[in-house]
C-alpha cells in the first residue's frame, strides 16, 4: 500500500528513514515543511517552537540569509572542487577562522583541522589519526581505543565501537575497544544544577582498564565532555581533569567528542573552553555549519598533527580523507555561520541564559513521574519513571502531545532532552517549559 500523508504530497514509502520507526511513523507522520528563527512549521501551517535545535545543530536558529547568501554565492562561484593534492581559498581561509577560536585558547590550541562530512565521519577520523599518529611515533600496538557507556560517538564502525548505547552496537562488528563506566547516578545526584558533585572516582576506570589491557595498547580514549544523545549525562566535578591526568601519564592520546558542544551549546565556544581542560583531538560538525550543510571538523593539537609530518615530503602522510572534505559550499555555509556568532555573540550567550534555563527546568521537579532534571549551558533533560513494562513509551507520548501543541522536544528512552537554538528568548524557555508542564500533569 502507497501510504500519502495528503493526496498532493509524494508518497511515503520510499524514504527509508534514519532512527525511525517507520511504519509506526508512516502511519501518522509528523511533516515540517519550513523554518524561520525559533520556529519550524508543518505542512498543515501550524507553529512548531524548536526546543532541540533541530538536532542539536541549528544553534544560530533557522533560516539565516546569511548563510544562504553565501552558499548561493558559493555555488555560482566554485560549485565543487577536490581537496586531493588540490586546494580552494575558502577551505584555507575557514581552517584558518577555525584556528583562531581553536578549542584550547589561543596558545597551545588545537589549531590543524581536518575536515569531513558529519559527526560520524569526525569521529572515525579522530580515531584513525590516533592509532595512525601512536605508529608514527613508534607505538604501533596502541590500537585500542577506550570509550565509555552511554557514549554516542555517531554510526560508523569505529564510532560505534567505542559507544555505549547497546542498541546502536548489539548486531554489528566492531574495532578492538573497551569502555570505562557511565557517570550518570541518579541516586546520588538527582537534581543537580549544572555539574552533579557525586562520581569523581568513575574517572579511575582508565586506570583499571590500563591494567587491564595495558597501556602500550591503548592509543586513546574518547569521551563526550557531556553526553547529549543518551539523555544528557554530565561529568561529576573534576572528572574529566582527572581523565587528562591519567591519559597523559600513559601516554594515551584524549579526544573529546563535541560534536553537541561545540559552538556555544555550553555557553562557551567548545566544552574544552567550559571545562578547562585540553584534550589532544576535538571532533566537531553539527553547528559547525548550523546545520545547514553536512560538514564536520577534527581539530587536532600540533603534538598530534606534526606527530604525522614526518618521512618524505612527496609522501602522503594520512591515508584517509573524504570526497567532501572541506567541500567549498559547506566552508561558505560554515564562515557565514561563524560570522553570525561572532556578530550576535552566540557562542557565550548560553551563559548569560543558563541560570534562568536552570530556573525554569528545575521548576517541573515536582510533577508526576519526573525522577530526575539535568542541566548545563543551553542543554536540559527531563528524566522520567518509566511505564511498567513499556520503557520509553511514556516519554513518546508526550513527544507527540508537545508536538501537537506546538513544541518540537526530543526523547531518548524515558528521557526528555533539550537544546533550544542559542538565540532563544526568555518567554520561549517559558513556553518550553509551561507545555512539557501541562503535558506531565495529564500524561499517561
Ligand atoms: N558524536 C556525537 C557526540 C553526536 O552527538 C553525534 C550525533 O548526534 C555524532 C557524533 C554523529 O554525528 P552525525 O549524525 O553527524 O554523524
Amino acid at each position: 500500500m502507497t501510504l500519502h500523508v495528503r493526496s498532493n504530497q509524494p508518497s511515503l514509502d520510499n524514504f527509508w528513514m534514519p532512527f525511525t520507526a517507520n511504519r509506526q511513523f508512516k502511519a501518522a507522520p509528523r511533516l515540517l515543511s519550513g523554518a524561520k528563527g525559533m520556529y519550524y512549521t508543518d505542512i498543515d501551517g501550524n507553529s512548531v517552537l524548536d526546543g532541540t535545535s533541530g538536532l542539536w545543530c541549528v544553534n544560530a536558529g533557522h533560516g539565516r540569509a546569511q548563510i544562504a547568501e553565501a552558499v548561493a554565492r558559493q555555488l555560482g562561484e566554485l560549485d565543487y572542487a577536490p581537496t586531493f593534492q588540490m586546494g580552494h581559498p575558502i577551505v584555507f581561509a575557514f581552517a584558518e577562522k577555525l584556528a583562531a577560536m581553536a578549542p584550547g585558547g589561543k596558545e597551545g590550541g588545537l589549531d590543524r583541522v581536518f575536515f569531513t562530512g558529519s559527526g560520524s565521519e569526525s569521529v572515525d577520523t579522530a580515531l584513525k589519526i590516533a592509532i595512525a599518529y601512536q605508529r608514527a611515533i613508534g607505538q604501533g600496538t596502541r590500537t585500542r581505543i577506550i570509550g565509555r557507556e552511554k557514549g554516542y560517538h555517531g554510526v560508523g564502525f569505529g564510532g560505534i565501537s567505542v559507544g555505549g548505547l547497546v542498541n546502536n552496537r548489539r548486531v554489528f562488528p566492531q574495532i578492538p575497544a573497551d569502555h570505562m563506566r557511565h557517570t550518570l547516578d541518579i541516586e546520588r545526584n538527582a537534581f543537580s544544577k549544572g555539574l552533579p558533585a557525586h562520581g569523581i572516582e568513575l574517572a579511575e576506570d582508565l586506570e583499571r582498564l590500563v591494567a587491564l589491557h595495558g597501556a602500550e595498547t591503548i592509543a586513546a580514549v574518547i569521551v563526550e565532555p557531556m553526553a547529549g544523545s543518551a539523555g544528557v549525562v554530565l561529568p561529576p566535578k573534576g572528572y574529566l581533569e582527572r581523565l587528562r591526568a591519567t591519559a597523559d601519564k600513559y601516554g594515551i592520546l584524549l579526544i573529546f567528542d563535541e560534536v553537541i558542544t561545540g559552538f556555544g551549546r555550553l555557553g562557551t565556544p567548545f566544552a574544552t573552553d567550559y571545562f578547562g581542560v585540553t584534550p589532544d583531538i576535538v571532533t566537531t560538525a553539527k553547528g559547525l555549519t548550523n546545520g545547514a550543510i553536512p560538514m564536520g571538523a577534527v581539530f587536532a593539537s600540533r603534538k598530534v598533527h606534526d606527530g604525522l609530518m614526518t618521512g618524505p615530503e612527496n609522501q602522503i602522510e594520512l591515508f584517509h580523507g573524504y570526497t567532501y572534505s572541506g567541500h567549498p559550499v559547506a566552508c561558505a555555509a560554515g564562515l557565514a555561520t561563524l560570522g553570525i556568532y561572532a556578530e550576535e555573540g552566540l557562542l557565550t550567550r548560553g551563559a548569560a541564559l543558563a541560570e534562568y534555563w536552570q530556573e525554569a527546568l528545575h521548576s517541573l521537579k515536582d510533577l508526576p513521574h519526573v525522577v530526575d532534571i539535568r542541566n548545563l549551558g543551553l542543554v536540559g533533560a527531563i528524566e522520567l519513571r518509566p511505564r511498567d513494562g513499556a520503557p520509553g513509551a511514556r516519554a513518546y507520548e508526550i513527544f507527540v502531545e508537545c508536538f501537537r501543541k506546538g513544541l518540537l522536544i526530543r526523547v531518548t528512552g524515558d528521557i526528555i532532552a533539550l537544546s533550544p537554538p542559542l538565540i532563544v528568548e526568555k518567554d520561549q524557555i517559558d513556553t518550553i517549559v509551561s507545555v512539557i508542564g501541562d503535558t506531565l500533569k495529564s500524561a499517561a
